[in-house]
């Protein structure tokens, strides 16, 4: 970890050494993964990476607080494509717009790059299990990566987690504890079982390398826009641990001067759950909310991240706006007939909110906006149905096919 200072506490600045196994600071507070930049400067620079090969989020080794001999994880985590998206664009009357499909990552979330992180330090503590609660992707994307490294788990999620994301834990091989109640009690109890087994911990906001997986978003988007910043980052806001990655990433670039300003982040909750937004929103201290949203990866009513998440939007300047369960199911049918891309609903609910405050005139239309889509459709299906509704049915014969187009209007 050429590069790594420490890692420093966000609230009372007391400072650790950086160990794989650090969590959060004696007094609560969470800790900050802290580089020297000027070290980076003098040696790392976008020129470099236009040799690199690594097409995954391994490439930007300098920014991560990794040991120089620690294996990559197996699994490709990261590069997932960034779309110029003319046609929402257009849908949506805004100038520029581009999508960043992290639906695409091995386990079909961004949730991938921060688990391919809890791997790799894991690895480094010597621990041989892994353990976390989360609402539904994190889990996944721990047992995967554990599962592709030879590592064990027990998972932890709230019993309304959607089947697909289940599916892929029993697929894994994880130990899953479906637990009969919210995300907050899944949390407390998996907090629990590890303070008794001693497991490694992948509990966001907990372990402060994860947030330094997520950040590899940040730097992907950039190179992938030739290091042009865009005005507007948006994303989708549960525990908060993405949107303070992502800003970490960019402040990384700046430090460091890959980049010459930084865009304003775009905090999108929903409705039925936005204790972030709404402290951002009053200027009062965040206080917990029921978790009452279709979108069950952001349905995060105790916020675990909360401190470096306000901090992010309060430092870019940014905007908080939140979307009904119905603007979350707009958008998944308009990312996918615009652009072919399927998100699940917290996957796109950045984009709802791009969609909200162009409508509200939040933000000037010739905007350059990216919108992160964090997860794929196909992990909640029941959602996408609900979306899109069901599909004609009709006998395999053409005078009824006739008869049920006529029915629906479609003149082929
Ligand atoms: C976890 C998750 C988020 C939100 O990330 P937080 O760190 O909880 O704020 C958004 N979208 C998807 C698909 C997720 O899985
Ligand atoms: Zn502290």
């Amino acid at each position: 970890m050429k590069y790594v200072l420490g890692a420093k506490c966000t609230r009372c600045g007391a400072e650790y050494e950086a160990l794989p196994t650090i969590t959060t600071c004696k007094c609560g507070g969470i800790l900050d993964i802290q580089y020297s930049y000027s070290a980076i400067r003098d040696h790392f620079s976008p020129a470099d990476l236009e040799q690199t090969r690594d097409w995954s989020m391994w490439r930007y080794r300098p920014f991560l607080p990794v040991e120089e001999d620690s294996p990559a994880p197996p699994l490709r985590v990261g590069w997932s494509p960034l779309y110029k998206a003319d046609r929402l664009a257009g849908v949506l009357g805004l100038k520029t717009l581009y999508i960043k499909d992290d639906g695409q990552n091995p386990t079909a979330s961004l949730k991938d790059r921060a688990s391919a992180m809890a791997v790799v330090k894991a690895r480094e503590a010597g621990a041989d299990t892994i353990a976390c609660s989360s609402t539904g992707n994190a889990a996944s994307s721990l047992a995967g990566n554990a599962a592709a490294a030879g590592l064990s788990t027990y998972i932890f999620v709230p019993s309304r987690a959607p089947k697909g994301k289940v599916a892929q834990l029993m697929i894994f091989g994880a130990t899953v504890i479906s637990v009969d109640g919210s995300y907050e009690d899944t949390f407390a109890l998996s907090k629990a079982a590890i303070d008794r087994w001693g497991w490694y911990n992948r509990n966001a906001a907990i372990n402060p390398y994860l947030s330094e997986g997520k950040k590899t978003v940040s730097f992907e988007l950039m190179e992938q826009l030739h290091w042009q910043v865009p005005d507007y980052v948006a994303l989708s806001v549960g525990d908060g641990c993405t949107i303070a990655g992502v800003w970490k990433g960019l402040k990384d670039l700046y430090e460091t001067g890959f980049i010459d300003r930084l865009p304003k982040l775009l905090s999108v909750q929903a409705e039925g759950c936005c204790p972030l937004n709404r402290a951002l929103q009053t200027g009062e201290p965040w206080s917990p909310m029921e978790e009452n949203t279709l979108a069950d990866s952001i349905a995060v009513g105790v916020p675990r991240n909360a401190d470096k998440a306000l901090n992010a939007v309060r430092e870019s300047g940014g905007i908080a706006v939140n979307v009904s369960d119905e603007e979350i199911l707009e958008a998944m049918r308009l990312l996918g007939r615009t652009q072919g891309v399927f998100g699940e609903p917290a996957g796109v609910t950045g984009t709802a909110g791009v969609k909200k405050t162009l409508e509200l005139g939040l933000i000037d239309p010739d905007s350059t906006v990216v919108s992160i889509v964090t997860g794929n459709g196909l992990k909640d299906v029941a959602n996408g149905i609900r979306a899109a509704g069901e599909p004609m049915l009709v006998r395999p014969d053409l005078d009824a096919l006739l008869s049920a187009f006529d029915a629906r209007n479609i003149r082929p």
